[in-house]
């Protein structure tokens, strides 16, 4: 069986946890985490980089340093993972989707406009596949309108728009380390602060609302607490786990993008068939192919062609179920207006096993017969 991920190692990973045992420190803010952020911060060009456990904890901590409070609203696609909203909903806000793009599946920058408000706070821009959101329109959007601009770059690390690395475009960056992700070490992600204002507070959220960080460089000779806060921070011994996987980022993300480029290849002649839709990459991004997706005609039968890959032997998967038409979303969220596209090609979409390692060429033969009865079937 083709599992639909399995997590890349680079063969350091448990050598480093051990040396993280050795150094006698395996709470988290000790060598092994600063040694990631100055990795991530070097290759996302972002000023400051805190380690955090998830990219859902570095949303929380996003929606923390906005202020966010009860009413505000904060624009967001519908189809993401459920944390963009969540993070928000926390703290009483209402998340406001908005339709996706048909090329990208990323919000419509052309929609954000009529979806602002008086309570409007902030702009969240989800960097769907890795692939980039029209950066230049929404941080234009948000500047007229004096909102917030956080990047969900969760799947987009490596990427960019007009060269500009995801993360470091808003004032706030989130990312994800989490198995399934590029980079990854089990559950992990990283807060990147490309506006100063935000450095100190961050660190005193992270740090259960002291200064503790202060501390330890040496600017103050005690800490306390000073600020609301969480443990929003990784143990050193995930840290050590992920150290050797930045170092190797530019390596993983290339052998990826073979994959991808050898899926996009093989799957050209059913796209000029009009069998199905492969991804579309904008001239201002370059991604780092976090994920091979493909849009099926709306005839053929999903769950069909899945069931069929299973019996042959690859596992593809499909996501999201739309926010807005979520248990949580139509409690919490609304809805602006219809978002047709997100309903129609959230159904019709499907994800390839994309890791290293993949035999593109089998999937690819196992796809071939499974769409082909699909396709009689409808
Ligand atoms: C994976 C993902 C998240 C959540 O990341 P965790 O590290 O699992 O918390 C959030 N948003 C998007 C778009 C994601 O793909």
């Amino acid at each position: 069986m083709i599992p639909f991920n399995r997590p890349y190692l680079t063969g350091l990973e448990f050598a480093r946890m051990t040396e993280a045992h050795a150094a006698g420190q395996l709470s988290g803010n000790g060598q092994f985490t600063r040694q990631c952020e100055a990795m991530i911060s070097g290759l996302t060009r972002s000023p400051h980089t805190l380690l955090t456990h998830s990219c859902t904890a570095a949303l929380e901590m996003a929606a923390l340093l906005a202020d966010i409070g009860p009413g505000d609203e904060v624009i967001m696609p519908s189809y993401t993972f459920t944390s963009t909203a969540t993070a928000f909903v926390l703290r009483g806000a209402v998340p406001v989707f908005v339709d996706i793009r048909a090329d990208t599946l990323n919000i419509d920058e052309t929609l954000i406009e009529s979806a602002i408000t008086a309570r409007t706070r902030a702009i969240v821009a989800v960097h769907y596949a890795g692939v980039a959101c029209d950066m230049g329109a929404i941080a234009r959007i948000a500047q007229a309108h004096g909102l917030l601009l956080i990047e969900d770059a969760a799947q987009a690390l490596m990427s960019s728009f007009e060269s500009r690395p995801l993360g470091s475009i808003g004032q706030l960056g989130c990312l994800s380390f989490h198995e399934t992700k590029n980079i990854m070490c089990g559950e992990g992600g990283a807060l990147l602060i490309n506006d100063p204002r935000f450095v100190e507070r961050a660190e005193m959220l992270r740090d259960k609302g002291t200064n503790r960080s202060r501390f330890i460089r040496g600017d103050v000779d005690k800490y306390t607490w000073c600020d609301i806060g969480s443990s929003y921070g990784p143990g050193e011994l995930v840290a050590a786990f992920l150290a050797p996987q930045l170092e190797a980022a530019q390596r993983i993300t290339q052998q990826r993008l073979d994959l991808w480029h050898a899926y996009h290849e093989v799957f050209a002649p059913y796209e000029r068939a009009g069998r199905l839709r492969r991804p579309v990459v904008p001239a201002w991004a370059t991604h780092n192919a976090h994920m091979y997706y493909m849009l099926l005609p709306r005839a053929v039968d999903r769950a069909l062609v899945i069931q069929r890959m299973r019996e042959g032997g690859a596992s593809p998967v499909f996501h999201y179920v739309p926010l807005h038409s979520s248990l949580a979303g139509r409690r919490f969220g609304r809805a602006h207006g219809d978002l047709p596209l997100t309903d129609d090609l959230s159904a019709r979409l499907l994800r390839m096993p994309l890791w290293i390692g993949v035999d593109v060429a089998a999937v690819a033969t196992i796809f071939a017969a499974a769409l082909a009865e699909a396709e009689r079937g409808s």
